[in-house]
């Protein structure tokens, strides 16, 4: 892949550009917003990685410059701060993943993995489901899933991490906008809603509960 590193600590910009080369990718290197701004003008990526804290400004702008072009190149943001309000400004802006430094090599190409698996456009597959992000529409193994504007919202964040545990305080200030659990228990009586919807009917479960950690959403037959 084509791979766009935006990042201004030369260390950390020299270790992506090598751990990335080793994996077969081409790399660009850019050290501040202007520059990478430069490097996707002129060439463009399959690949974006971009720290938000540049010297010149925050990494999101060129997330947004990208996306308001209709580009539909991967977005991995990097920052060193992993706070739920940023990591939702960063899919807010388009990012499609994020990740927290320090990280290891191996890290790294997890995600871009699991952000390539996504494949183009704006739908996000975890095993046989299938989310249109745009259209809102979900079908697991080809069958049509409706969901309620919340359940959406629920599932489109649980399949952005997959595989990730969030915990329940995390769902309620990413999908409620809240700290404050706004009835008795929402989080697991929506992950229940979507339980039905979603998993009810197929063999294995995509939807798991981790015991005193929170969920996960992953397709555990790979
Ligand atoms: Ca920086």
């Amino acid at each position: 892949m084509r791979v766009i590193v935006v990042e201004d600590e030369r260390k950390i910009a020299g270790f992506l550009q090598r751990g990335l080369e080793e994996e077969g990718h081409r790399v660009q290197v850019a050290n501040d917003l202007a520059a990478g701004r430069v490097a996707l003008e002129a060439q463009g990526c399959d690949l974006l990685l971009v720290d938000r804290m540049l010297p010149d400004g925050d990494g999101l702008e060129l997330v947004r410059h990208l996306r308001r072009r209709r580009d539909d190149a991967r977005v991995i943001c990097l920052t060193a701060r992993d706070r739920v309000e940023e990591r939702v400004a960063g899919l807010q802006a388009g990012a499609d993943a994020y990740l927290v430094k320090p990280f290891a090599v191996e890290e790294l190409v997890a995600r871009i993995e699991a952000v390539c698996r996504r494949g183009g456009g704006d739908t996000v597959e975890v095993g046989e489901l299938r989310i249109d992000t745009a259209s809102r529409r979900v079908t697991r193994a080809g069958r049509e899933i409706r969901l309620t504007t919340r359940e959406f919202d629920l599932l489109r964040y649980l399949a952005s991490y997959p595989g990730r545990v969030l915990s329940r305080t995390r769902l309620l200030e990413a999908v409620w906008d809240t700290t404050h659990d706004p009835g008795t228990n929402t989080v697991e009586v929506y992950v229940s809603y979507l339980r039905q919807k979603v998993d009810r009917g197929f063999d294995r479960p995509l939807i798991h509960t981790v015991r005193g950690a929170g969920y996960t959403l992953e397709d555990r037959s790979r």
